[in-house]
């Protein structure tokens, strides 16, 4: 995996990076003003990096809407206890 001098995670492809978006989401619960809130590939590197800026990716704007988030955040903490 290359670096980028933004520093930044580099993911290889857009579908890999607003995976690891949803995944931050349902990790840290930023609700919806702080994180991560969308993916865009990086002029420099040509990977995928996450952004606090700009509006929202739709998927994990859906997501936040419809509950899926919440049932990913519980899902993560019922399978951290058996860990
Ligand atoms: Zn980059």
């Amino acid at each position: 995996m290359s670096t980028c001098s933004s520093g930044k995670r580099s993911y290889n492809n857009d579908a890999i990076a607003v995976e690891a978006l949803i995944e931050a989401h349902v990790q840290f619960d930023y609700g919806k003003r702080s994180g991560p809130v969308a993916v865009y590939q990086c002029d420099e590197c040509g990977q995928f990096h996450l952004t606090s800026r700009g509006s929202m990716n739709p998927k994990l704007e859906q997501y936040l809407r419809d509950g899926t988030m919440e049932k990913l955040r519980n899902a993560s903490r019922w399978s951290a206890k058996w860990k």
